[in-house]
Parts: structure tokens; C-alpha cells; sequence
């Protein structure tokens, strides 16, 4: 039997950065993967849906090229060619991760893992052979997949999840989206874009309910200007997929109505991948569909550890890649402060794009803030007229007592590349006058932070 010293089960942003980092520590490591390297995040969310999107805002721009003064005759698409553009963008990434586990001399065990008291790991080859390992350290990081309500069952072909959604072979003529996070509004965004005809169905009062109510309202807007059908408080009950397409029962406070589409997308969040990988014959402990961890993310077995979407922070790539890279360097004894999930950043990459970090406007005063609050839109910025998107806003909110910034809200081209200053600054404890003595360059779409904290403390210049 070989022996490591870490053992990560699935290679996903999770599972691969652990991997790498345990090795980067002097570790000798091995990495179990059923799948191909990367994941959910490379190979079927975060990577993949980023090239779609792409495709869909190229294809956007082109639409509109006289806005630019340029004229593009015959602008059309190849939904095929779009489709294996995603795919091959994905399948590149993956093999830059085999490429990262040979650098980093990390054993790459394919096939099925289940962990095993007495710290080994159980490893089934695709053709049903069996291997065993064992290692000090085991670190799970299997994932998630789509979750399914009973009201929705998921059929792959007219009820779909995320993994079919970016890999159609045929473009929808009508679909509907249940659910308005990040992956229900980026493919309502992209299919819509397309000219699929779009409706967005969502349980609670505001689409992209995570985010501050006012970015909320602005992106139901602009879906709404660019053609997509929203349906807020509203539920769907069942499926009809006898017919040809498919049958959606939608509940609201005024009803029942039977929406008609080819294809439903159930975004309804995710489910983790925590059955048949051994953890009842270990007895680690889990609650809620999520394994239990502290903050090093120990699981109750010593030599057991969980990171990623199998734990209870936020299901985000950034946050497993945290998380593993701090557990393997508390295993190797360094000082390591706990994760601070109230400073993760959130983005959905539609146009426009959403980001935000910290507390919305309604937490900070339900949470007893005295509150400032400054606005800038984009539509006063001098970089976002120049480039044609001046829809959107940076909104920041600070304590009025002690001048901590609570949260930063933006909705804008480009926003998803912004947040980060927040994060920063909010790690380094930044108060707003420091931000606004920090100079910021022009024209850029940042400086927009930059006048929304001026606008906080009355020092507001283009507005
Ligand atoms: C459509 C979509 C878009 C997304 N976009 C973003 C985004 O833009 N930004 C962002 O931060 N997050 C995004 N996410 C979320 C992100 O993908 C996940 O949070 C992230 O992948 C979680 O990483 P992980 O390592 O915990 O697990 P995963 O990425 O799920 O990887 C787990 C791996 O473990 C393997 N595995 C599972 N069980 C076993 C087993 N028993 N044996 C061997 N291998 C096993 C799986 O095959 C998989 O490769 C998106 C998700 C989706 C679905």
C-alpha cells in the first residue's frame, strides 16, 4: 500500500490548490479525481460559463457596433461553435492543471475515492479495480452537483441542470430559468442574449437575492430592457414533460399559470457530494447536507479534514481555494488566522455584472449600524460614457461611529474586476478618508469607488 502524507479526495479549486500547496510545504501528495482535474469550477461552472458569457457580449457588441460609430453587416452566430468554444476553453484549463500536478510532483490517483478508518482512502479504477492508500492527512473536497426539487425533477433533456444548460446541442426557442443566483441569471443572460425567450422565475421578492436590494432592482431593469421575462415571489409547482416541450406550473399571489417552454433550467442551488465517500464508516459528522469542520477545518476524526462546497461557507471557488491552502498550512504548523467569510467577495458575471462584499444597506441596519451610504453612477463617470456602459453604480455603506466600511455593492461592465479594492481595504480596516486621500487613476471605471465613498462624507466632486 503507498503511503502519503496528504491525500485530497477531488480536484476541484478546492482539491487541486490544496494539492499544490501541500506539496509547496514539502508534503508528499497525492490527489484522487473520478472526473477530469479542475472540477465543477473548470470544467463545468465557473470557467466554462465565463467563455459563454463571453461569446454573448462579443455578440452584443457587434449587435450594437453603430452605437460605436462602426457598422458590422450580417452579424450572426453559430450556437454549435459557441457551445465547443466554452468546451474547449474548459478542456484547456484542465489540462493545465495536469501540467500543475506534474510540476508540483503530485500523484494523480484517477478513479472513485472513499475514505477508510484508519486514514486510508479506498481508490476504485474506472474498470472496477481497487487500490488502497494511506496517508496523515486526508482532505475531502468532493464538491457538489445541481440540486433537484421533488417539484422539479431533472430529466437532463426538457428539465435540466447546469451541466446540460452549457452543453445543449440545440438552442431553445423559449426557456425558463428557476432560480436567480449567479447561475440561473448568467444563463438567462447568455440564452437570452441569443435570442432565446427568456423567463426567470424566483421564489423570493428580488432576483439575485443574496445582493443589496437597490443592485437588485437595477439588474431587474436592465434584464427586463434587454427582453427577459421576470417573475419575482413566484413558484414553480410542477412539470408537464409529456408533450413536446414542457408544461411549468407557476404559482404566484395572484394564482396559477402554465408557462410553455422547450427546455426548464432548475438553478435552485447546489447539493454536496457527501454520499458513498465513506464518512459513515469513518463517523465523521455532518449537519445539513454539509461535513462539519472548525476553523482549520478539522473534521471530528483526527486526520480527517473538509474544505470547499462540502463545508458550510459560501459554495464559491475562491473560498475552497481559501480554505485548502489554510488547512494543509495549519497541518504544517504555521500561524494561521481563521477565514473571514464576512469579507468574501460575490459576483455574477451578466452584463451588466454584479460584485459585492460585506453587509447589504438592509443587514448593516438590521445588524443596529448607524449607517453612511454613498451612491455614484456610472453614468457620470467619464470612462463608462467613453465606452458605452454607463448603466450601474457603486454603492458603499460605512459605520457613521467608527468609520468601518461595512459593504460595497456594484452593478456595472466590469465590476467583477473592482470588488477586489473593497476586499483589500476592508481586510486592511481602510476608513473612507483614507480611500478618497488614495488616489485613484482617470479615466477608469474605478475612480467610481473612489467618488462613492466621496459621496458617503459629503465630498462628492462629478455628481
Ligand atoms: C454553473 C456554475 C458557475 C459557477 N461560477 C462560479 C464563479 O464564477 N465563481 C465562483 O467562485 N464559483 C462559481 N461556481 C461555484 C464553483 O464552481 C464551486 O464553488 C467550486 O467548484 C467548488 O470547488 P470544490 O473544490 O469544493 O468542488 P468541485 O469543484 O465540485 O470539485 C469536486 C471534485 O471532486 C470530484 N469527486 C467527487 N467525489 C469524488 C470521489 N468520491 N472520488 C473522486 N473524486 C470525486 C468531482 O469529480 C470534482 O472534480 C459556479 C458553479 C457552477 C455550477
Amino acid at each position: 500500500m503507498s503511503k502519503f502524507d496528504v491525500i485530497v479526495l477531488g480536484s476541484g479549486p478546492g482539491g487541486y490548490v490544496t494539492a499544490i500547496r501541500a506539496s509547496q510545504l514539502g508534503f508528499k501528495t497525492a490527489i484522487v479525481e473520478k472526473e477530469s482535474l479542475g472540477g465543477v469550477c473548470l470544467n463545468w461552472g465557473c470557467i466554462p460559463t465565463k467563455a459563454l458569457l463571453k461569446s454573448a457580449q462579443v455578440f452584443e457588441y457587434l449587435k450594437h457596433a453603430e452605437d460605436y460609430g462602426l457598422s458590422a453587416k450580417d452579424v450572426d452566430y453559430d450556437f454549435g461553435a459557441v457551445v465547443k468554444r466554452s468546451r474547449g476553453v474548459a478542456e484547456g484549463m484542465s489540462k493545465g492543471i495536469q501540467f500543475l500536478m506534474k510540476k508540483n510532483k503530485i500523484e494523480v490517483l484517477n478513479g472513485y475515492g472513499k475514505v477508510q478508518p484508519g486514514k486510508k482512502v479506498l481508490v476504485k479504477g474506472e474498470h472496477g479495480d481497487t487500490a488502497e492508500y494511506s496517508a496523515d492527512h486526508i482532505i475531502i473536497a468532493t464538491g457538489a452537483r445541481s440540486r433537484e426539487l421533488p417539484s422539479l425533477p431533472q430529466d437532463g433533456k426538457k428539465v435540466i441542470g447546469y451541466r446540460e444548460a452549457m452543453s445543449l446541442e440545440k438552442q431553445p426557442k423559449k426557456m425558463i430559468v428557476v432560480g436567480s443566483g449567479a447561475i440561473g441569471i448568467e444563463f438567462a443572460y447568455f440564452y437570452n442574449s441569443l435570442g432565446t425567450e427568456v423567463t426567470v422565475v424566483e421564489y423570493l421578492p428580488n432576483i439575485v437575492p443574496v445582493e443589496d436590494e437597490d443592485v437588485s432592482k437595477q439588474l431587474e431593469r436592465s434584464f427586463k430592457k434587454a427582453g427577459v421575462k421576470i417573475k419575482t415571489s413566484a413558484e414553480v409547482t410542477k412539470v408537464d414533460t409529456s408533450g413536446d416541450g414542457v408544461k411549468a406550473t407557476v404559482k404566484t399571489s395572484k394564482g396559477e399559470e402554465v408557462l410553455e417552454a422547450d427546455i426548464v433550467l432548475s438553478a435552485v442551488g447546489i447539493k454536496t457530494n457527501i454520499e458513498n465517500i465513506g464518512l459513515e464508516d469513518v463517523g465523521i459528522a455532518v449537519d445539513r447536507d454539509k461535513i462539519l469542520v472548525n476553523d482549520y477545518y478539522q473534521t471530528n476524526i483526527p486526520g480527517y479534514y473538509a474544505i470547499g462546497d462540502v463545508t458550510p461557507g459560501q459554495a464559491l471557488a475562491h473560498v475552497a481555494s481559501a480554505e485548502g491552502i489554510l488547512c494543509v498550512e495549519k497541518i504544517a504548523g504555521m500561524h494561521v488566522e481563521a477565514l473571514d467569510y464576512g469579507n468574501i467577495p460575490g459576483c455574477t458575471y451578466c452584463i451588466p455584472e454584479v460584485a459585492s462584499v460585506g453587509l447589504t444597506e438592509k443587514q448593516a441596519k438590521e445588524q443596529g449600524y448607524d449607517i453612511k451610504i454613498g451612491k455614484f453612477p456610472f453614468s457620470a463617470s467619464g470612462k463608462a460614457k467613453a465606452s458605452g456602459n454607463a448603466d450601474g453604480f457603486v454603492k458603499v455603506i460605512f459605520d457613521a461611529k467608527y468609520g468601518e466600511w461595512l459593504g460595497c455593492h456594484m452593478i456595472g461592465v466590469g465590476v467583477t474586476d473592482m470588488i477586489a479594492e473593497a476586499v483589500v481595504a476592508r481586510k486592511l480596516e481602510t476608513t473612507g478618508h483614507e480611500i478618497l486621500k488614495a488616489v485613484h487613476p482617470h479615466p477608469t471605471m474605478s475612480e467610481a469607488v473612489m467618488e462613492a465613498v466621496a459621496a458617503a462624507y459629503d465630498e462628492v466632486i462629478h455628481i
